[in-house]
C-alpha cells in the first residue's frame, strides 16, 4: 500500500493522472493531507466517491499505529507507535499556558549513543525512521489539534533517537515541518548528544531552526562517565563546534543538563560550566533527571538546584530548571516504550 505521506506533490500527481484523474485532483488531496490534515478518506468530501474507494483500497493516511496513549492531567499527551515493521517509537505532545503546542518526536527506534542514563539508550539501536515517520509524528499531534480547532506550533526533534546519526532523514523532516505543516524555523528545535561534524553541517545549513546540545557535564571525566560520544569527541571540540554555530547562525545555543543528585550537581561542575560558557551566548536548560530502571540515581534535591544556578549565574551564564510536563505519566525519553515491554520497572 502506498504511504500518501511519503509522496511529493508532483508523485501524488503523477499517481492520480495514471489512475486517469485530472491533475488538480492532487491538489485537492493534497490540501486534504497537509492543510485539513483529515484521519480519513471519508472526510476528503470534494472528492468524487470512486476515486476515494481506490484511494482507500490501495493508498494510505500515515504507517504509525497507536499502541499506547497517556494522558496527563497538565494535558501532555504521550503516544506510543508501532511501525509496519513492529518498532515501537514514542512523540509526546505537551500544552503551554502561553498557547504553545510542542510536539516532541523520534528519529530513529532505539538509539547508538549509550549515554547511562537514558532510557532509550538503554535499549540500544534498532534502525533509523524514515523522512515520513519522522514527519508524520508531528502531523498526528496537528490533526489532532486542527480537530479541536487548535493549531500545533512547536517541533523539537528530542524524542528517541540522536536526530544527527540519522542527519539527512532529520534534516529533511525539519524541511518538510516547514514547507508542509506551517512551522515557523524558530519554532523548530534539534537536540543532540554532540556529534561535532554534523553540528558544523547544521551551522553550514543557514536555517533558523534552534540548536540544543546535551551536555549533562563539563569535564571529559564526568562526561564521558555518562556520555560515551564524549570518548569520541572532547568537551573541548564540542564547544569549539558550538562557537563556530552560534558565529554562523547568530543565534543562541542551548544546552541541555540533566541534573544527577550528588553526580553533575557538585559545585565543582557548576563552576566547571560557567567557565566553559562563559561570554558564549547561550542558555542552560537544568532538567531534574528522570529516573530509569538500569540507572541508580536520582533527580537533585532543590537546594542544590538552586546553589548550581546561583554558581552560573556568578559567570554570567542563564540557567532555568525546565519545568517537567506529563510528570505522572513515563513522559521520559524512551520511558513509555520500556515501562509497556517491562511493566512494573523502572520508577
Ligand atoms: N539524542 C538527542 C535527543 C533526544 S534525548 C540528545 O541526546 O540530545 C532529549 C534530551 O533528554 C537529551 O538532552 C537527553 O540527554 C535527555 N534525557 C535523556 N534521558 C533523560 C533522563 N532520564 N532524565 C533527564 N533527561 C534525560
Ligand atoms: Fe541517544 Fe539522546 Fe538518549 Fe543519549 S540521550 S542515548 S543520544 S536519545
Amino acid at each position: 500500500m502506498i504511504n500518501l505521506y511519503e509522496l511529493t506533490q508532483d508523485a501524488l500527481t503523477e499517481l492520480l493522472v495514471s489512475w486517469g484523474e485530472p491533475k488538480f485532483r492532487a491538489g485537492q488531496v493534497w490540501d486534504w493531507l497537509y492543510n485539513r490534515q483529515v484521519a480519513s478518506f471519508a472526510e476528503m468530501t470534494n472528492l468524487p466517491k470512486t476515486l476515494r474507494t481506490r484511494l482507500e483500497a490501495e493508498t494510505r493516511l500515515g504507517v504509525l499505529e497507536t499502541a499506547a496513549e497517556q494522558s496527563s492531567r497538565d494535558g501532555t499527551v504521550k503516544r506510543l507507535y508501532r511501525l509496519p515493521d513492529g518498532q515501537l517509537i514514542e512523540s509526546v505532545l505537551m500544552l503551554y499556558d502561553d498557547d504553545r503546542r510542542t510536539a516532541c518526536i523520534s528519529t530513529q527506534a532505539g538509539c547508538a549513543m549509550g549515554c547511562v542514563f537514558c532510557a532509550t539508550g538503554q535499549m540500544g539501536f534498532a534502525r533509523n525512521l524514515t523522512v515520513a515517520e519522522i514527519f508524520e509524528q508531528a502531523l498526528q499531534y496537528a490533526r489532532l489539534l486542527t480537530a479541536e480547532g487548535d493549531r500545533l506550533s512547536n517541533v523539537v526533534l528530542m524524542g528517541m533517537g540522536e536526530p544527527f546519526h540519522n542527519y539527512d532523514a532529520s534534516l529533511e523532516a525539519i524541511r518538510r515541518l516547514m514547507s508542509e505543516l506551517g512551522i515557523g524555523a524558530r519554532h523548530i528545535t534539534v537536540s543532540t548528544v554532540g556529534l561535532v561534524p554534523q553540528i558544523r553541517r547544521f551551522a553550514d545549513e543557514g536555517l533558523q531552526v534552534k540548536l540544543a546540545i546535551s551536555l549533562h557535564a563539563a569535564t571529559d571525566g564526568e562526561r564521558g562517565a555518562l556520555l560515551p560520544v564524549n570518548k569520541r569527541w572532547s568537551v573541548a571540540e564540542l564547544l569549539d563546534a558550538c562557537r563556530y554555530y552560534v558565529e554562523k547562525s547568530g543565534r543562541r545555543i542551548t544546552f541541555e543538563w540533566a541534573l544527577i543528585h550528588k553526580e553533575n550537581d557538585t559545585p565543582q561542575q557548576a563552576h566547571a560550566l560557567g567557565a566553559l560558557l562563559k561570554g558564549l551566548m547561550c542558555h542552560v536548560n537544568l532538567i531534574p533527571l528522570n529516573p530509569t530502571a538500569a540507572y541508580a540515581h536520582g533527580p537533585s534535591a532543590g537546594e542544590r538546584i538552586e546553589a548550581f544556578v546561583a554558581v552560573l549565574a556568578e559567570y554570567g551564564v542563564s540557567a532555568t530548571v525546565r519545568v517537567r510536563r506529563g510528570i505522572d505519566i513515563d513522559a521520559g525519553c524512551g520511558q513509555l516504550k520500556a515501562s509497556v515491554l517491562h511493566p512494573g520497572a523502572g520508577e
